[in-house]
């Protein structure tokens, strides 16, 4: 059964690799909530695995940015933990916005969703870049 949304769904995009979504180590999780953090869908799916969880104490992997252990908070409590996106860690610098090389860069790096900013500036300096001559035409 596919719920319509889960078509957008960024977790299910080629590039993304589903073991980030069912890590247990930091780096993982960190990378799952980012894609999260920019999915179209983050609010369906989150309302979707809250249903599907109802009743249950265990909660596994990243859905719509929050941890299983921050869900059961969500459940037990009703308040929704803030969403704890330590994503583009930038030790005090302000990160590149989207749109530019060093973004794309960075969601490489950091194994993040690309966008179509992000994709058109690395195709303008792939462009920019390539040797006078090299091209055909
Ligand atoms: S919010 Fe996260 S887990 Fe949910 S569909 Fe989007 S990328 Fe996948
Ligand atoms: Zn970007």
């Amino acid at each position: 059964m596919t719920e319509s949304w889960e078509r957008l769904a960024l977790c299910r995009r080629p590039d993304a690799d589903p073991a980030w979504w069912h890590s247990v180590g930091n780096k993982g999780i960190r990378t799952a909530r980012s894609w999260c953090a920019r999915c179209p869908v983050a609010e369906q799916c989150l309302a979707y695995v809250m249903r599907m969880e109802e009743g249950t104490r265990h909660r596994y992997g990243v859905y719509g940015g929050l941890t299983g252990p921050e869900r059961r908070q969500y459940a037990d409590t009703g308040v929704r933990p803030a969403p704890n996106d330590t994503a583009g860690r930038t030790h005090g610098r302000p990160p590149s916005p989207c749109g530019t090389e060093a973004a794309y860069q960075r969601h490489l790096r950091e194994h993040e969703p690309t966008d179509e900013a992000c994709r058109r500036a690395h195709a303008a300096h792939v462009a920019h870049y390539r040797p006078a001559g090299s091209g055909r035409s």
